[in-house]
């Protein structure tokens, strides 16, 4: 061990302590014998440092920090140099407020553009989210200071995202759910990685030995710590023996105390405490004097503003330009309409939440831009019905303008964590502002904000569009350069935009109805779906345009990289996003039509042209053999193909590629809906053989168990527990109407009864808990058990909360 000198100073105690929580946000310090508490903070696209009276639920208020774009938005750019500037600007931030431990960033697949977190995590694609993970890792910890990946694993839903079992055959774990989480580990060696509140194929991340231990330690060399996401933590003592380091926030003496108890059982080795402890040691060491060299630093504001801009400028998506409306050329007499001009959209609720430094709004900045503003109208109010007087104002004013620039999107309540969303639909109130804009200009260009896709039934009647999706407290600035052609926009969709809900791959097995999330899709997510059924989509993935043009020539294939000439063929400087995808043509098991393998974003001056190669790395013929429980390649012929979007191939040819001869995985004609792409209705006998076992029965079994969501508490035997349900419900429903959720009630709300104890600093215990659910099951002996059981476990924590405080 490492740590030797420290670990053999400490006593069993002490070392059971530091693997869980000194409170919400820090770690244990046990100063004399050399350990320092280290802060841990939120989050992916900016700092959210709370302060004041430690709020349990974690969603509290936080320190100006810079809110850079979120990483739905960054993505878009599919540019790594940039996620490692950022990732650096973070980094300095951090620990310019004194945290080690930056809790991002999230990298979890968008399965379905439903789940309500989708603004904080990248792509469908787990190559290109891998990559861009790995610039954030590098940058953040440029500095000394710790990157925390999340949320390991499967964890694509937001309802009862603590209770809930995403069921998934191996070979899409591999494939789809746990690649860019091995990209980002290998390529960028994270000091941390976060386990996700859920439960994969049946066992909870934060104490899944396969995935902590076996394959993020075992295979992929991760030597950080591993912390449970918030609450997450279901059997402590499991946890540590799987390979989990740290839980958090503090159960202030209850889980130690288990786990103390375990070692004096006999359950669980002190050898493995030792190990915990020596890992998350190595980290809190290293960050801790990281840290320390920042103290009485400040970050700057302004410079860390402008490059916020910059990273909003280079992820724009430009998705619609009709007639060449955009640019606008200078003097433009413009009207600027929508409440989001005003109040800018741009970033997501929930533990992302940045309070920012300043912020920008398109009303506050226009006057920096060469266009004539007209005036402004407001339109719509967030999260109410149409209101016919703004509409008609609007409209008024678009009467005199040349171009209306229309400001559109979701409001916060469409994109929260802990929360779905119901459809992608814009409101209907903005819905009939283009309406009614529509009938007096038909000039519009619509400046959209939403970290995930909406259907877009009105786009007919925009001219241009441009996606800024959620970019951060500068965005509103860059945005208007793009405008006016200062800026060239040159992001692409990370995500495949489709017609309608519907068209989603997973949407007939999402949400999930009970415990169980079927992953029935399998491989075909986004893109893999739509390409492979050749279903047309609104937007395919890696689409946008630019204001220049591109020629692709002259390529040339191996099997170790594509290269090709790139020419800026009009006559404004502009980047391109080359991406490059493989299709296997004798492949031994089900793949999609083209899956992406590399890309690259170049910057071309107008006229001018490069050489561009794209390496073809160990991730571009590979598939998972669950025979050989190993990646293999099939030898044979593969196609390359070089394209502008994935439905717009501009250069392609193939290679050959030698085999490993692994043993056939798969029998086709067991899977005939995989093989076809079909997989809107795979039935129950093809995915049982897709697992290569029977379908869980991940049903509600008839009585409240630890692990049962609060929400669920609907089917309790108790009145009062029924009714417990009744009231939180009426106020969840209060809020969600009002278009404000309380996130609080949310999160409450999708817990399971046993993660009370973990999220009420110590006030309740997991014993207490047993006790609740004696008392929601209505039993009469258990009821009175469990009131009983409930008095005792209260004065037992006042004890061992009283001990805890002695501990720094
Ligand atoms: C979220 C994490 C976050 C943590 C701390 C959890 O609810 O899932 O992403 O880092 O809270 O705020």
């Amino acid at each position: 061990m490492k740590h030797d000198d420290i670990i053999s100073r400490l006593t069993l105690y002490e070392k059971c302590h530091l693997l869980s929580g000194k409170n919400f946000w820090n770690t244990v310090g046990i100063e004399e014998k050399g350990v320092p508490s280290v802060a841990l903070s939120d989050g992916p696209h900016g700092i959210r440092k709370q302060y004041g009276k430690d709020s349990q639920m974690g969603i509290g208020p936080s320190y100006p920090a810079t809110c850079f774009p979120t990483s739905a938005t960054v993505a878009n750019s599919w540019d790594t140099e940039l996620c490692e500037k950022i990732g650096e600007a973070l980094g300095e931030e951090a620990a310019s407020q004194g945290v080690s431990v930056l809790l991002g960033p999230g990298l979890n697949i968008k399965r379905n553009p439903l789940c309500g977190r989708n603004f904080e995590y990248f792509s469908e694609d787990p190559y290109l989210a891998g990559k861009l993970a790995a610039g954030y890792v590098r940058g953040i910890q440029k500095n000394g200071i710790s990157a925390c990946i999340k949320h390991f694993a499967a964890n694509n839903t937001e309802l009862r995202r603590m209770a809930s079992d995403s069921i998934v055959d191996e070979r899409t774990l591999r494939e789809i759910y746990l690649t860019a989480f091995e990209i980002a580990v290998k390529e960028a060696k994270p000091k941390s990685l976060m386990a996700s509140y859920n439960q994969i194929n049946g066992v909870y991340g934060n104490e899944n030995e396969k995935l902590l231990n076996d394959i993020l330690r075992g295979e992929w060399g991760f030597d950080g710590f591993v912390v449970s996401d918030w609450g997450a933590c279901n059997d402590f003592v499991e946890g540590v023996r799987a390979g989990s380091d740290l839980e958090m926030p503090s159960t202030r003496g209850d889980s130690p105390d288990l786990l103390i108890k375990a070692v004096k059982d006999g359950r669980i080795s002190e050898d493995i405490v030792d190990k915990r402890v020596d890992e998350l040691l190595d980290v809190i060491l290293s960050t801790a004097e990281a840290v320390k060299k920042y103290e009485g630093k400040d970050f700057d504001i302004d410079a860390h503003h402008s490059f916020a801009e910059k990273a909003a400028a280079e992820s724009l998506v430009l998705l619609k330009n009709e007639e060449g409306i955009l640019p606008l050329r200078a003097g433009t007499k413009v009207a600027v309409i929508g409440d989001f001009a005003d109040n800018p959209r741009y970033q997501g609720a929930g533990s992302s939440l940045v309070n920012p430094t300043r912020l920008d709004s398109a009303l506050g900045v226009i006057k920096d831009c060469p266009l004539e503003l007209i005036g402004y109208e407001k339109g719509y109010e967030r999260s109410a019905p149409a209101n016919e007087q703004l509409i008609s104002a609007a409209a008024e004013l678009a009467k005199k303008a040349e171009v209306v620039l229309l400001y559109l999107g979701l409001d916060e309540s469409g994109e929260a964590e802990g929360l779905d969303r119901e459809h992608m639909r814009l409101s209907d109130a903005q819905l009939r502002l283009i309406d009614g804009i529509y009938s007096a200009n038909k000039n519009i260009v619509v400046i959209l904000a939403a970290g995930s896709p909406v259907e877009m039934p009105w786009l007919e009647k925009a001219k241009g569009l441009i996606h800024g999706c959620l970019c951060g407290q500068a965005g509103a600035g860059a945005i208007l350069k793009a405008v006016c052609g200062i800026v060239n926009p040159s992001g692409k969709l990370s995500e495949t935009y489709p017609l309608s809900y519907g068209d989603i791959p997973s949407s007939p097995y999402f949400p999930a109805k009970e415990r169980g999330v079927e992953y029935r899709e399998g491989l075909y997510v986004g893109y893999r779906y739509f390409d492979t059924v050749k279903k047309p989509v609104l937007f395919p993935f890696g689409y946008g345009l630019s204001y220049t043009s591109f020629l692709y020539s002259e390529p040339e294939f191996t099997a170790d990289k594509a290269v090709f000439t790139l020419k800026n063929t009009g006559d404004m400087d502009g980047a391109e996003i080359a991406q490059l995808y493989v299709r296997a043509e004798n492949s031994s098991v089900y793949r999609p039509n083209k899956e992406l393998k590399g890309f690259k974003k170049v910057f071309l001056k107008a006229g001018e042209s490069k050489r561009v190669a794209i390496p073809l790395d160990d991730k571009a013929f590979r598939y998972f053999n669950t025979v050989t429980g190993r990646f293999e390649k099939d030898g044979g012929e593969y196609t390359i193909m070089i394209g502008s979007s994935v439905s717009d191939i501009r250069l392609s040819g193939t290679v050959k590629v030698d085999g490993m001869n692994a043993p056939k995985s798969e029998e086709p004609e067991a899977l005939p809906h995989y093989r076809s792409g079909d997989i809107t209705a795979v039935p129950d006998e093809e995915f049982a053989a897709l697992l290569g076992h029977p379908i869980p029965d991940t049903g509600w079994g008839g009585t409240i168990g630890m692990n049962d969501a609060l929400c669920q508490l609907y089917y309790a035997k108790s009145l009062k527990a029924r009714l417990a349900y009744r009231i939180m419900r009426g106020k969840l429903d209060k809020g969600l109407k009002k278009g404000d959720p309380d996130l609080h009630l949310v999160f409450i709300f999708n817990m399971p009864i046993r993660a009370m104890s973990k999220v009420s600093g110590g006030y309740i215990s997991e014993k207490m808990c047993r006790s609740v659910v004696g008392i929601v099951n209505g039993h009469a002996i258990a009821f009175f058990k469990g009131i009983g059981g409930f008095i005792s476990g209260y004065f037992r924590q006042r004890k061992l909360r009283k001990k805890m405080m002695k501990i720094k």
